[in-house]
């Protein structure tokens, strides 16, 4: 029984080749537990829950990165989050089954991705929109890594029933090669093609890892866990009634008698009745940014 829900980083020493490898057991099937996706929608979540987090596990930040998808198609939003502790949350909203995981016919013609990290060290959120290129979301994020990064990247990404799994190879950086073999990264795609998808969902990254590599010289580093957590709390949806403003937020009451939220990620809900609300504007009333 391999472990779930993992991430390994490993190291192809004689290729000169970086990767990850990753596992979502628990944490896709809490994704996806409440929500009734159409196949094709819950493949593409799937591919992107893992590139994410694959995407990821590349960039060394305190705090968030969020891989968004926004399109006119049958799908017209995509979203999936990954904080530095290996949480992940994410959603799909569409209006239609795309009946194909084809991107261009799930997301429209005009569609773009959108990644942005968000982090303790940037004074600025960093963002990178590219245009969504290729058939699937292994071809997009590889489009995104050229047009952003120099270095050569490939992703392998499989769903099945229970597990949404993935590898991201990366070639070093030229001051980190050592053993400058011109057909390492050639080959190290070669073998990660070799996989299907029931083995990079079924098998434990160690006899993954030996059974491409095994001719290789490989480094793995210890694997670490990945989950699925949402960020919602009370206290955020209190700041959202509070920019939302007190006459807005009196007339909801007024209206349904209380304010419902519900968080789109975990469905936790959050209510308010009037004297919540009485309390809430009460605390913001001696903050001088919400007078009017
Ligand atoms: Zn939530």
């Amino acid at each position: 029984m391999r472990e779930r829900d993992n991430q390994q980083k490993f190291l192809v020493e004689t290729c000169d080749v970086r990767g990850h490898l990753v596992q979502l057991d628990d944490t896709w099937l809490e994704a996806v537990a409440r929500t009734d996706y159409p196949d094709s929608v819950r493949q593409i979540l799937g591919e992107s829950f893992v590139a994410a987090t694959l995407l990821a596990s590349t960039i060394k930040f305190e705090g968030k990165l969020t891989l968004q998808v926004r399109g006119e198609g049958p799908i017209h939003l995509l979203v999936v989050q990954v904080t530095n502790e290996g949480t992940v949350r994410g959603l799909a909203r569409w209006h239609e089954d795309p009946g194909s995981t084809d991107l261009e016919s799930a997301f429209g013609e005009d569609a773009r991705m959108i990644i942005t990290i968000e982090a303790r060290a940037y004074a600025e959120p960093y963002q990178g929109i590219v245009p969504l290129e290729g058939s699937c979301i292994a071809d997009a994020l590889q489009t995104y890594f050229k047009t952003s990064e120099q270095l050569p990247t490939r992703l392998y990404l499989a769903v099945k029933d229970s597990t949404a799994a993935g590898i991201l190879i990366q070639k070093l950086p030229a001051e980190e090669r050592t053993y400058h073999d011109a057909d390492g990264w050639q080959r190290a795609n070669v073998l990660c093609g070799t996989l299907t998808d029931e083995e990079m969902c079924t098998d434990d990254s160690q006899t993954l890892l030996h059974r491409l590599f095994h001719e290789e010289r490989v480094r793995v580093f210890d694997p670490v866990g990945v989950r699925f957590h949402c960020s919602c709390s009370r206290e955020r949806t209190d700041g959202m009634l509070t920019g939302l403003g007190q006459a807005e937020v009196d007339s909801i009451v007024e209206e349904q008698g209380k304010v419902e939220i519900t968080c789109e990620f975990c469905d936790s809900v959050y209510n308010y009745d009037a004297v919540d609300v009485a309390a809430l504007f009460k605390g913001a009333a001696t903050t001088p940014s919400t007078q009017h």
